[in-house]
């Protein structure tokens, strides 16, 4: 055991030794090439460093720019796109848009009131929405690329109106974009030329036919009777008459629509005026035994807040288009001459009114009071039939008993529309009260034509008296 033990001890130190110095050689190695190495690895990377956090300061300020430029991308892509819907939804015409499936996109303001789609709307199907066959082709057309066009009636607010229905592609969405151009006052202006140069063209043709006939007969079989070439002679003169009535008023008729000036503004004298008009029939009114009776009394000047203890004044200088005004009280006097029953008396009364004026015609705003003028042209004679009264102020439009009537009574049937136009130049309106068989009553409602000051304002009226 004790042997053992020594020889253990006597070979366990020469490698000791050996491992030592081995150790000391490998750690000077180390030290000697691994550590200089190793410091100038350090040495290197410690100056490697500002390099890489300045490369990496300018790649986060790009990400930054990156970031700061996406978010101006988006800025302004919404405030286009918002820029775009408040123009879509300022448009004047319904614009109603879907995706690609169909559905509805967006729809602006008018879409919403013209066609009572409201903005809930957005996201159902459109041929769920609208019931017309030919809409639907158009908008899956549209969303296929194919742009279209189509006239459609469409019912809004309870009245069929016209529509001119345009659907175009959208490329970016696949969907399509549908305007709805309303064209229903249009389409009646079209309908009422068309029916009015049928109308004239009838109205001309029969006095021209009758002249025609009458001069056939006077050149061939009543050459020789005396008789017979009088009354065809009569016959041509009241033909030839109804001819240059006819050319007279549809002159009138074609000026007052030509011209799109406002009226002309001046003082006029409203009793001369008609006095003048009254004149001019003296013959037609004397040949039923008519009087004219002019009343321009103002029975209602305490109500315009004057004062209840004013004395009525009369109406004389008022401020108007005289062409205009004369048209109106020419055809209203000659009406009211030839419906008249004999023996009685038209009326024509005047009086101050506040009336609302026309608002779509333009009014010099030197004449904005609210100081109007009611004038009535009041006779007792056939009246018109309620039945009649909605359409006599259309052009060509008779009662029967009118168109049927003796010559005299025999008109154009275009007076009261030249009347209506004619007021409605002056910024008025015209309506009336009838009953048949005992008389009507036409008035015409004139605003901003009296002025509140008096009559030594105008010159004109210091100039008369
Ligand atoms: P006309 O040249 O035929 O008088 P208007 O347009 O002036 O044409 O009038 C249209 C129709 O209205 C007349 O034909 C007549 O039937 C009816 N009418 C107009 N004014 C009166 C009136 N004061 N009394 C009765 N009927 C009237």
């Amino acid at each position: 055991m004790i042997r053992f033990d020594q020889q253990s001890s006597s070979s366990t130190q020469p490698i000791g030794f050996g491992w030592i110095v081995f150790s000391v050689a490998l750690g000077s190695l180390i030290l000697g090439i691994f550590l200089p190495l190793f410091l100038i690895v350090c040495g290197f990377s410690l100056l490697g460093i500002p390099v890489l956090i300045r490369l990496n300061t300018r790649q986060l300020e790009q990400v930054s720019r990156d970031i700061h430029a996406i978010e101006t991308d988006r800025n302004e892509a919404l405030h286009i796109a918002s820029l775009l819907r408040s123009v879509i939804d300022a448009a004047d015409i319904p614009i109603l848009a879907t995706d690609e499936d169909g559905r509805v996109a967006h729809t602006n303001r008018k879409a919403q009131d013209v066609l009572g789609v409201t903005h809930l709307a957005e996201g159902r199907r459109f041929d769920e929405m609208m019931t017309q066959r030919a809409l639907h082709d158009l908008e899956m057309l549209a969303r296929q690329g194919e742009p279209g066009h189509a006239r459609l009636v469409l019912p809004v607010d309870g009245e069929l109106r016209h529509f001119d229905v345009s659907a175009d592609p959208v490329r970016v969405s696949n969907g399509a974009v549908l305007t709805f151009r309303d064209i229903t006052e249009l389409s009646r202006a079209v309908t009422l030329k068309a029916d009015f140069a049928a109308n004239a063209s009838h109205e001309l043709r029969t006095p021209i036919a009758s002249i025609k006939a009458a001069t056939e007969t006077l050149a061939g079989a009543a050459k020789t009777d005396e008789r017979m070439s009088n009354r065809l002679i009569e016959m041509i003169t009241s033909n030839a008459n109804r001819l240059e009535m006819l050319a007279s008023d549809l002159l009138d008729l074609s000026k007052l629509e030509a011209d799109d000036q406002p009226a002309m503004v001046v003082p006029v004298h409203l009793g001369k005026l008609i006095e003048k008009i009254a004149h001019e029939h003296a013959s037609a009114l004397e040949r039923r035994n008519l009087e004219l009776a002019i009343e321009l009394d103002d029975d209602t000047s305490a109500e315009n807040g004057e004062g209840a203890l004013q004395s009525p004044e009369p109406i004389d200088l008022i401020q108007t288009d005289p062409a205009l005004l004369d048209l109106i009280l020419r055809n209203l006097i000659q009406n009211a001459a030839k419906f008249a029953h004999e023996g009685t008396t038209i009326r024509v009364r005047a009086h101050r009114a506040k009336v609302v004026g026309d608002r779509t015609i333009p009014i010099p705003s030197s004449l904005d009071s609210p100081m109007g003028l009611v004038i009535s042209v009041i006779d007792k004679g056939i009246g018109i039939p309620l039945s009649h009264q909605q359409r006599i102020f259309e052009r060509f439009y008779q009662v029967d008993d009118a168109r049927t009537g003796s010559g005299a009574k025999r008109g154009t049937g275009l007076g009261l529309a030249i009347v209506k136009h004619a007021a409605r130049r002056l910024g008025g309106s015209i309506h009336l009260e009838s009953v048949y068989q005992v008389g009507t009553t036409m008035f015409v409602e004139l605003p901003r034509c009296v002025e509140p000051g008096r009559r030594e304002n105008h010159p004109i009226a210091n100039d008369s008296e």
